[in-house]
């Protein structure tokens, strides 16, 4: 299912909120981390799905 590519959202950082790459409302990634190099220096993991960034954390119920 190949959507246009309309729209580009910041990728944003779960732990602090800060503004990393774009990426596309067609884009899906899974297993990709990166470094919060701008605000917390931590790590995380970049799950996009459906176009949608989605926390890890959120996913992972505690
Ligand atoms: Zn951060």
């Amino acid at each position: 299912m190949d959507k246009p590519e309309v729209e580009r959202k910041w990728i944003r950082c779960p732990h602090c909120g800060a503004k990393h790459s774009l990426y596309s409302n067609a884009a899906e990634c899974h297993g990709v981390f990166l470094l919060c190099t701008r605000g917390c220096k931590q790590e995380f993991e970049l799950v996009i799905e459906d176009g949608v960034q989605l926390n890890p954390d959120d996913l992972a119920t505690s």
